[in-house]
């Protein structure tokens, strides 16, 4: 008898990542030096330059396993947000707290709720463990909060909500995301994914609510978009000491390695880099705002660090700026093939990128 998979695995679409530039450069037959990448939401400007230095003087510890509990790292984050080490599970990337929550509360047969064009993980643990996926219609491209409510069922366990949200950029409005947790019954978690959140100037702190200890809130965010630690892996959730417990029951022991713990504990305290990485990304989507006007060219208005611009036939034009040495992100696997998702680059990334599409547009730059 061959081997029987998991059934799960039969119809379980594999993640697309935004491609790496070694791979593109091998491809097209460019140095990698002359390719940029624009695919990923990474921040453009590097690491926290305080991260770097806080860890290469961890390397020479490499051979001890890290601090299971990243004791220091927690200490530094509930400090920051007024919570306690209690109200913190930390993944390796927020991607792992997505599979925690489908480990503490998937089963095979019960729903879980998403906005269509919601962050491409969700479905994939849903469906890996056997669950249900609800996936409610966009409002012109944003979630339906009121909507997504509606859906909930007596077998619905899990709601997912990024805001601002990946791939579109949307933004919820604060009532309907006050609404929501205030409406969301007790038999489901509520997810408020805020991997973007630090780009936004104003917005509704959720924090108040986990120090409410509501039992069916999870907040999470991560390294890797503000902070510029992507290749590290790290995430974070925030919720109430007993939906935490329950994660560390099926989280894995050394999850969090040693560099990253150094690496994030100094970052924390990087406002510098924050703040010019603020800058950086306003600057970049005004530049694309203004510029896709002027083109002519349909985009939606972002509140994160990429933008989604209508451009056609959406793989024929990633393939031919990849050609160009510009790695952007087709969206046919979000169901939304005319569309182009680009990541905010520094100026002179963001003109070349611009540069490029009006090239293989045939469009005029200026
Ligand atoms: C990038 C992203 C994440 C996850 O990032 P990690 O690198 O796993 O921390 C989670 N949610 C959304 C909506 C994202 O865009």
């Amino acid at each position: 008898m061959p081997l029987q998979f998991n059934p799960a695995l039969k119809d379980m679409p594999v993640y697309q990542p935004g491609r790496p530039i070694e791979e593109v450069a091998r491809e097209v037959g460019l140095s990698a030096a002359d390719i940029i990448k624009l695919a990923s939401n990474e921040n453009p400007l590097g690491p926290s330059p305080l991260a770097i230095a806080a860890m290469s003087k961890v390397l020479g510890q490499l051979h001890l396993y890290p601090d299971g509990n990243a004791f220091h790292l927690k200490a530094k984050l509930a400090g920051k947000l007024g919570l306690e080490p209690t109200n913190i599970i930390l993944g390796n990337g927020s991607n792992e707290i997505i599979e925690f929550v489908g480990h503490a509360l998937m089963t095979p047969g019960v729903d879980v709720v998403v906005s269509d064009y919601c962050f491409a993980v969700y479905p994939i643990v849903t469906r890996l463990f056997g669950a249900n996926l609800i996936s409610v219609p966009a409002l012109e491209l944003g979630h339906d909060i009121p909507a997504m409510l509606r859906a909930i069922t007596p077998q619905t366990r899990v709601v997912f909500v990024a805001n601002p949200n990946n791939p579109t950029g949307t933004l919820a409005s604060r009532e309907h995301v006050v609404r929501l947790i205030n409406d969301v019954p007790d038999h489901v978690l509520l997810v408020m994914d805020e991997a973007y959140i630090e780009f936004l100037n104003d917005t509704v702190d959720l924090v108040p609510f986990v120090r409410q200890a509501r039992p069916n809130l999870l907040l999470m965010r991560t390294f890797s978009k503000i902070y510029g630690l992507a290749g590290l892996r790290l995430g974070y959730g925030l919720g109430a000491p007993g939906l935490i417990a329950a994660f560390e029951k099926v989280r894995q022991p050394f999850n969090i390695n040693a560099l990253i713990q150094a690496g994030a504990l100094a970052a924390l305290d990087d406002d510098t880099h924050l703040k010019m990485t603020r800058k950086n990304n306003s600057a970049g989507l005004h530049f694309f705002e203004s510029s896709f006007r002027r083109l002519r060219l349909a985009y939606v208005p972002s509140s994160a660090n990429f933008m989604l611009v209508k451009v056609g036939d959406g793989s024929r034009v990633f393939a031919e700026l990849q050609k160009l040495g510009v790695i952007t992100r087709p969206m046919a696997g979000y169901r939304l093939p005319e569309w182009l998702r680009i990541s905010m680059g520094t100026p002179a990334e963001n003109v070349r990128c611009l540069d490029a599409l009006c090239s293989v547009l045939g469009m005029e730059t200026k």
